[in-house]
């Protein structure tokens, strides 16, 4: 018997005032409050005409996440994911690029043949028609769309023009508009200031829309006073204004949103009903924010990379190190180390790594600041500390232990060589897939691929299974003409790719804790259940601390 299923139901997200507000987090916890009973859909549109985020640089845009289907997207899918364990999808973000390439492809069929192709109507019925097609396919309850930007840019102005249409089609009852602005408090006057919040809700009503619901991100609760007074100038409810406060713990966003009503006015609103349960995290928060107030036990650990200028760069690291913090109740104080500035000498190994007790090398690419990453490898090798070579960091360490160990003293990446590294042993070399690729975008070897765990080596402790599903992003791999001289001088290849000859993860055997993988751990971590190789990473940093001491 089929039940009559209720109509799709729509939350649109969009920022004023200013961006950085963390639209993201406010997007994933609202998934968070209501997929306990609804499949929720997040849904994020960026203003910019590339592609996807692939071919950016993280400084400037952070982190590129990477979907289990191998997109490359924006990294509030990481939120997404890990707030509330959905599977996220690449067409799930959708850029300017994405949207213009699909018109100019269609133009060029003859689909608009006699017409003129218009932003409006062909632009915005492009938008509309990819989220309803999304709906569709994925017979979701309730689509979460964040619009990224500020309403106001004019890189958002179509999606918003989008958006204004598709609450006539599918029905005011059905759609729900959430801003999320900024409440400051200027030195001096200590009052909670509610003009940028008129000022973007204005901006919003000459684009023929008003939000339902405004959160408002502040460094204090929202004081009643200035709920009122954005009630009675941005004809709201006085309830449906919502403090979304300044925290150090991004999991405990969505009990303050819970604390201030904001399902309950959403179920109202929507005419929708999903309890929010949110039993697994309430201890794990509690934790966090304990060791947050105290000096509880600390570990430090040293990420050392050339992104570390943006601390967004390496979302999913820090994120993956919270939730071991959580689960360890522990807590670990992350460093930043600029390898560059040791290669030029203006810090100096000891110095940075004094008082670490553990060194994550992440993922990256190109030739700077690769000679002090190799040099970090050697001095966590020999001086045993713990060791977590991410990707990039992975292939790093096979330099190293080549160079220094095997005695290839010219090994080297092949990446090395397209920045002018003559003359080397390629002991990282191209991926024979990537020999004939010629474009950048979407072309690395990406996404979900299964590892295979070779039983008897700390992996398969560490995974207690023979077989994992992993994320990747990368052109190259550790050179299998190579496996065999540095298996013989102690390195163990103890994860290797399902269908193909690739080394996905490597230790040393006699090594508190060496390990490298060729995948991104950081990806899947959540912080109901943290990734196995961060965890053991560090549980055994904590025990270095521990014997330093
Ligand atoms: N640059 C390396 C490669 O392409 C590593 C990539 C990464 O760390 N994600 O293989």
């Amino acid at each position: 018997m089929t039940t009559l299923k209720q109509p799709v139901k729509y939350i649109v997200i969009t920022g004023g005032v200013l961006s950085g507000l963390g639209k993201g987090i406010a997007s994933a916890s609202i998934g968070f409050l209501l997929s306990d009973r609804l499949k929720i859909i997040p849904i994020k549109c960026d203003g910019y005409l590339n592609t996807d985020p692939g071919t950016m640089n993280p400084i400037e845009h952070g982190e590129v996440f990477v979907l289990d289907d191998g997109g490359e997207v924006d990294m509030d899918f990481g939120h997404y994911e890990r707030f509330f364990g959905v599977t996220c999808k690449s067409n799930w973000n959708i850029t300017m690029g994405k949207i213009f390439q699909s018109i100019l492809e269609k133009e060029r069929k003859g689909d608009y043949l006699g017409r003129t192709v218009q932003y409006i109507p062909h632009v915005t019925d492009e938008i509309k028609n990819w989220i309803y097609g999304i709906a569709r396919t994925e017979q979701a309850d309730l689509v979460l769309v964040e619009i990224g930007g500020t309403v106001g840019d004019m890189e958002s102005d179509l999606y918003i023009e989008a958006v204004r249409q598709l609450r006539n089609e599918v029905g005011r009852e059905n759609i729900l508009f959430i801003q999320l602005t900024y409440i400051p408090i200027p030195s001096g006057s200590m009052e909670q200031k509610s003009k940028p919040t008129q000022q973007s809700v204005k901006s919003m009503n000459e684009r023929g829309l008003e939000p339902d619901i405004i959160i408002g991100r502040c460094a204090q609760l929202l004081d009643e006073k200035v709920k009122g007074k954005i009630s009675m100038f941005c004809n709201i409810e006085k309830e449906a204004v919502i403090s979304g406060i300044d925290v150090e713990c991004v999991y405990e966003i969505p009990f303050i949103y819970e604390q201030e009503g904001l399902s309950e006015i959403i179920h109202k609103k929507l005419q929708i009903y999903s309890p929010p349960n949110c039993d697994a995290w309430e201890p794990l928060i509690k934790r966090i924010k304990r060791n947050q107030a105290q000096s509880a036990k600390k570990v430090t650990i040293a990420i050392c990379g050339k992104y570390t200028a943006l601390e967004d760069s390496y979302a999913s690291i820090i994120e993956a190190l919270n939730h071991c913090g959580a689960q360890l109740d522990l807590m670990i104080e992350p460093i930043w180390l600029e390898t560059t500035d040791l290669e030029t000498g203006k810090i100096s190994l000891d110095q940075s790594l004094h008082g670490t007790h553990g060194v994550i090398v992440p993922g990256g690419f190109g030739v700077r600041g690769i000679e002090g990453k190799i040099a970090v490898v050697q001095y966590v090798r020999e001086r045993l500390v713990p060791f977590l070579g991410i990707c990039y960091g992975m292939q790093l360490a096979v330099v190293e232990f080549a160079r220094h160990v095997c005695g290839l003293e010219k090994a080297h990446l092949r990446e090395a060589e397209a920045e002018g590294v003559t003359n080397i042993i390629p002991v990282v070399d191209l991926l024979p897939s990537q020999r004939k690729v010629t474009r950048k975008g979407a072309s690395m070897r990406l996404g979900g691929h299964n590892v295979i765990i070779k039983p008897g080596t700390r992996a398969h402790d560490i995974f207690g299974t023979d077989c994992i599903r992993r994320r990747f992003r990368h052109r190259y791999e550790i050179n299998p003409e190579y496996v065999p001289v540095l298996e013989q001088h102690g390195l163990v290849f103890s994860g290797m790719a399902e269908s193909e000859d690739i080394v996905q993860i490597l230790e040393l055997p006699g090594h508190p804790f060496f390990l490298g993988s060729q995948f991104h751990p950081e990806l899947t971590s959540k912080l109901e259940e943290p990734a196995p190789l961060f965890f053991h990473f560090i549980r055994a940093a904590y025990d270095y601390q521990e014997k330093c001491k």
